[in-house]
């Protein structure tokens, strides 16, 4: 049986990373789920880790989190159930349009 030489060269070029098995994709489809703090605790740590090494996610989850942190500001945290309704069968009619 052959060696899995891909493997071999992804430890050794990063030992010292927790990150070797996880990628910049990976990262960013696990992180409405970080933000959230739904992630599973050994995953986090994992993308912590990744964060810390890779500025490019870091970038991400910055602007990702002032993005969430602006509509949770600017948005009331209940709309009354009338305008939620209202709102709901504009959205609908909308989309039907489209
Ligand atoms: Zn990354």
């Amino acid at each position: 049986m052959r060696p899995c030489f891909q493997a071999n060269l992804i430890i050794s070029e990063d030992r010292a990373s927790l990150d070797a098995t996880m990628d910049c994709k990976k990262i960013l489809e696990e992180l409405n789920l970080y933000i959230d703090g739904d992630l599973d605790r050994d995953l986090c740590e994992r993308l912590e880790a990744h964060l810390k090494d890779c500025e490019r996610c870091q970038i991400v989850l910055d602007t990702t989190k002032k993005t969430i942190q602006f509509y949770r500001d600017q948005a009331p945290l209940e709309l009354p159930a009338d305008v939620s309704e209202r709102l709901h069968s504009v959205l609908r009619a909308r989309w039907k349009r489209q």
